[in-house]
């Protein structure tokens, strides 16, 4: 039933904004450029509500400009990029003046997790949580201070609500920014390569907080080197090599099918 869905599931007030489509996020015609250097040559992806998506691709491919682009982190130079239908950024070569900055309000619609966690070292793990939240007056203190444990509850650090982010493990202190990108009700969320900083042994802690939040059907997208993670939960995977898209599918598609040879070359090192 509709009242036992996590509440950072949008509201039946809001399934209208996505149409008939169901496309939360889109990206066309992506791209951007590093001086000389291209990074992203026409990328184009499409991303629908409740779908668990990878982007995996050699380094250097592009993949977290990408990701970066679809919150305003980084501006391409050319391209359309949709949130719920409505365009948060355009821009037409021959018609620069077309081109569109995204707002805040419609940024705060993405949740964003990093590969360093990026909390804030002076503030616990509950305040941690609370200050985007507060700062957007989503709610009285004690509101968003009982939601903030929720989520904290969520990613399993309830107990350490009170504790800074140096007492915490990286693992910790990265399901505490996952949780604290959740308590901006995000539409979508966005992983940059969140476990890549952490020790090998504290990688599946993390895994299995955003394998949970995709089996809710949280819509994501995931940029990882984890391919037996990217397997298991995605709808969709991207790959990416030299800044363009050369293969896009379900995981078996991915996996099993797929005769592109960077593909099949970038998989067996996995192997
Ligand atoms: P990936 O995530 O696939 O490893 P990135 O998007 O991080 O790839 O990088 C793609 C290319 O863009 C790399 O060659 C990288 O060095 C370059 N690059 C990324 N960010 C910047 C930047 N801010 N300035 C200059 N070059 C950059």
């Amino acid at each position: 039933s509709v009242s036992s869905k996590p509440d950072y599931q949008e509201s039946a007030s809001h399934e209208a904004d996505e149409g008939q489509s169901g496309v939360v996020i889109e990206a066309t015609g992506i791209n951007k450029s590093f001086s000389e250097l291209q990074v992203l040559k026409d990328v184009s992806i499409s991303v629908k509500k409740g779908e668990a998506v990878s982007i995996i691709g050699p380094s250097g491919s592009g993949k977290t400009t990408l990701i970066r682009t679809l919150n305003g982190l980084a501006v391409p130079d050319t391209g359309i990029i949709k949130l719920d239908g409505e365009n948060i950024f355009f821009s037409h070569p021959d018609q620069p003046r077309s081109r569109r900055l995204p707002r805040q309000n419609e940024i705060k619609k993405i949740g964003m997790v990093f590969q360093q966690f990026n909390l804030f070292p002076h503030k616990n793990v509950l305040q941690n949580i609370t200050l985007g939240p507060r700062y957007h007056r989503r709610g009285s203190k004690a509101q968003l201070e009982t939601e903030a444990m929720g989520f904290l509850d969520k990613v399993g650090m309830l107990e350490h609500a009170y504790k800074y982010p140096h007492q915490l493990s990286g693992g910790q202190q990265q399901r505490v920014a996952i949780a604290r990108a959740l308590a901006m009700h995000p539409k979508v969320m966005l992983f940059d390569e969140p476990t890549s900083a952490l020790d090998p042994e504290l990688v599946g802690e993390v895994l299995k907080t955003i394998e949970v939040l995709a089996r809710e059907g949280m819509t994501l997208i995931i940029v990882t080197h984890e391919m037996q993670f990217a397997r298991r939960i995605s709808d969709k995977i991207y790959f990416m090599d030299e800044g363009s898209v050369v293969h896009s599918g379900s995981p078996q598609d991915m996996f099993d099918n797929c005769d592109e040879p960077r593909v099949r070359q970038f998989l067996k090192e996995f192997n």
